[in-house]
């Protein structure tokens, strides 16, 4: 006989974890699973630290769900007495007109969200760890800062099963099929029955939503740590997350470089990684997880270029993934064809400080098909060329 459920979560990683503790918050009986054991290192949800920050660039219309994303880490922290948000602020240095400075100036005016425009030898007085550029700008965002991001997956699963949830770790979902009204899921061993399915399978949604054709792209992303000479990069000395978008190189590419990275937390390393290119990965578990001198050179040049007191061999490492879609933008919303299928996925390298509020989304859309967050513009129907069914706000 398979076990019912209201809901389950396919996936309890990044998304699936806040997917699993709203709706167990709100009473339903929900099952998570997942391939792996809890807040593991296989997927896109590792690696310490995630940057949080409102002036969005990539677009504004993210700025209303990233508010919400605020109250909703703070809520989490109050319940579960734990920090899980560390406010040191962003640094963003571009050229004037690059998509950092100029999309974070204009969600900030749309939104009305505090942010100081400097100079480069401003930032580089102010944070004498810094080098800017001279051509640069700077954008210093004083509501920004870091997640942990492995904490935060662990609390969403403990406070979700503070409420009730049932999660199985190691026990990869082999199929799932959908009446519109029931769902079932099948794991190698057990068949599970709910009245609907979140899948938020990160890496590897376009296998678990094969008849979607999503055209997701896997890219693996090394992460480094380097000794840094200087207490200028330590937290306790005010040094802010930064964010770098270097003018592309040469003639070859008109694609820039973005590199970005954390103070340190211990007063020895700090964290840093580029944000563009990445290797595709045909296999999410297959993935080459040793570090490369290709990985390692534009990053040792950006540190000696930008941050010339960290050592330039690495510490440490870790390999980490993104899952892109072509428009870089994420998908939000049911399935096509099955009302009540919930489809997170393509969170694009910068998901991570939306797994609160999106989580909540993903409990709204499952209980009710219905939101009142703004999630319009993260339709499916744009990538899949499908029709979508409405995903309105609550009146
Ligand atoms: C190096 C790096 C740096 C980043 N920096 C930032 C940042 O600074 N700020 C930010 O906001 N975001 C950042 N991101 C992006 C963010 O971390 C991701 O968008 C987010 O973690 C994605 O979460 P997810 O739930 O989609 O994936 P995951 O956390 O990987 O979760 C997917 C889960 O699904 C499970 N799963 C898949 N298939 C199955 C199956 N068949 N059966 C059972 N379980 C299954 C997997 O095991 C996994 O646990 C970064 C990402 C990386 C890789």
């Amino acid at each position: 006989m398979a076990e019912v459920f209201d809901a389950i979560v396919l996936g309890v990683g990044g998304f699936g974890s806040g997917a699993a503790y709203h709706l167990a918050r709100r009473g339903l009986r929900v099952l998570g699973l997942d391939r792996f054991g809890p807040a593991h290192d296989q997927g896109s949800s590792h690696g310490e630290t995630r940057i949080i920050r409102k002036a969005y660039f990539e677009h504004s219309d993210y700025v209303p769900l990233l508010l919400r994303a605020y109250d909703l880490w703070a809520d989490l922290e109050a319940e579960s007495q734990q920090q899980l948000f560390w406010k040191c602020g962003l640094m963003l240095a571009g050229l004037p007109d690059s998509e950092a400075i100029s999309g974070a100036r204009f969600s900030a005016s749309q939104h009305g969200l505090t942010i100081e425009n400097l100079s480069a030898s401003a930032a580089t007085n102010r944070w004498p760890g810094f080098r800017v550029p001279d051509a640069f700008d700077a954008i210093f965002e004083p509501d920004a800062g870091f997640l942990k991001v492995e904490d935060c997956v662990r609390t969403h699963l403990d406070r979700a099963t503070a409420y009730g949830a049932t999660l199985l770790f190691d026990e990869p979902v082999v199929s799932w099929s959908s009446t519109g009204r029931e769902v079932r899921v099948r794991t190698a061993t057990h068949e599970f029955v709910a009245a609907s399915l979140v899948i938020t399978a990160g890496s590897w949604a376009a296998s678990v939503l094969a008849d979607l054709k999503l055209p997701l792209q896997v890219l693996r992303k090394p992460v480094l740590w380097f000794e840094t000479t200087s207490p200028a990069y330590n937290l306790d000395a005010s040094m802010p997350t930064f964010y770098f978008e270097m003018p592309p190189v040469g003639q070859v590419s008109n694609v820039p470089h973005t590199f970005y990275g954390f103070p340190s937390l211990d007063g020895q390393v700090l964290k840093v990684a580029q944000h563009s290119g990445g290797d595709i990965v045909t296999d999410p578990l297959l993935v080459d997880r040793q570090l490369y001198d290709a990985d390692l050179r534009p990053i040792v040049n950006f540190l000696q270029t930008c941050l010339p007191a960290v050592r330039p061999q690495p510490a440490r490492h870790s390999t980490c993934l993104y899952t892109v879609t072509p428009d870089r933008h994420f998908v939000v919303d049911r399935h096509p064809e099955f009302s009540n299928v919930v489809v997170g996925c393509g969170f694009s390298g910068h998901g991570f400080k939306f797994t609160s509020v999106l989580g909540s989304v993903f409990a709204d859309l499952a209980t009710t098909g219905r939101t009142e967050l703004p999630i319009e513009f993260l339709n499916l129907a744009r990538l899949s060329g499908r029709k979508p069914l409405a995903v309105g706000r609550s009146p």
